[in-house]
């Protein structure tokens, strides 16, 4: 019978691939792949030569929500004719995409055998390449768009991880870039938790191991003239840190001089 597993590739040509992976990619039947450029792509299919890129079902003008529908189906069908199908998306499989998810629940309510194997996400690169423990503070993490229209607080002690930032805003799901409007109402939203000359980072990891990522330090009030691409991360330093609060450390019994 046909089965899924759904691996990632890593963001780093070649070397951030689980052993793991690696393994069902060579021995896959079938293999699709939501990759990010032509050298990726060249890569997977010297691992294994069945492998047919999604790409060309996104189109400019064609929702996002269609794409990701059709990209599902194709995995599915491949799944119901037999096929031991391995389908590779960059970084990890199941971090802000939807595909992998949406191809396992689908299949298993079918009966097939479907997984998720981890990989190296863009946020995993990001602790690395820019020195910080997301366990020092906490740390939250949105899509960019869904964290603007929703109207939730910040938690300005933690870092915040906005995905997507290249599509702030972006309503349609029919384009693959925002607009200096949207960015001005991002400033205005992020201002009302933090100052204008609060300093943030625009972070990329590079796809290729000899390139530098791109960490470019920067004012809240300067985001709109930022050079914004589709695998930037805005990552949110804190205001402050975590503190001690007294009323919760009653509940335990303890002091603030507990702690010296
Ligand atoms: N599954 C991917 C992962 O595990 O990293 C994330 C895919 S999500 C659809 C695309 C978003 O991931 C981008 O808008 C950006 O926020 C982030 N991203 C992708 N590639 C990146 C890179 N090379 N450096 C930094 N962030 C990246």
């Amino acid at each position: 019978a046909g089965s899924l597993t759904c691996i990632g590739t890593g963001i780093t040509l070649a070397g951030q691939i689980t052993t793991l992976s690696k393994n069902y990619l060579e021995q896959a039947e079938s293999v699709f792949g939501i990759l990010p450029d032509k050298l990726s792509e060249d890569w997977v299919k010297s691992l294994n030569p069945s492998y047919q890129s999604l790409q060309y079902l996104y189109a400019e003008g064609k929702s996002r929500r269609q794409t990701y529908q059709d990209m599902t189906e194709v995995v599915c069908q491949a799944v119901r004719d037999g096929k031991k199908v391995v389908l590779a998306l960059y970084g990890h499989p199941g971090i802000f995409a939807c595909v992998g998810h949406f191809a396992i629940e689908r299949l298993k309510g079918e009966g097939y055998e479907a997984q998720m194997l981890p990989g190296v996400s863009a946020d995993a690169c990001l602790y690395a390449d820019l020195g910080f423990d997301p366990g020092t503070t906490g740390c939250q993490a949105y899509e960019a768009t869904q964290f603007l229209f929703s109207g939730v607080p910040l938690n300005t002690s933690a870092y915040t991880i906005l995905w997507q930032i290249g599509l702030a805003g972006e309503h349609t799901l029919k384009t693959f870039k925002t607009t200096q409007d949207n960015l001005e109402a991002t400033v205005r939203i992020l201002n009302k938790w933090f100052p204008l000359d609060h300093e943030m980072i625009l972070y990329e990891a590079p796809f290729i191991p000899v390139q530098s990522p791109r960490i470019d330090r920067f004012k809240l009030k300067d985001l709109p003239q930022m050079d914004l691409t589709s695998i930037s991360t805005l990552v949110i330093p804190p205001l402050t840190g975590l503190k001690l609060d007294k009323s919760s450390l009653d509940e335990f019994g303890l002091d603030i001089t507990d702690f010296g």
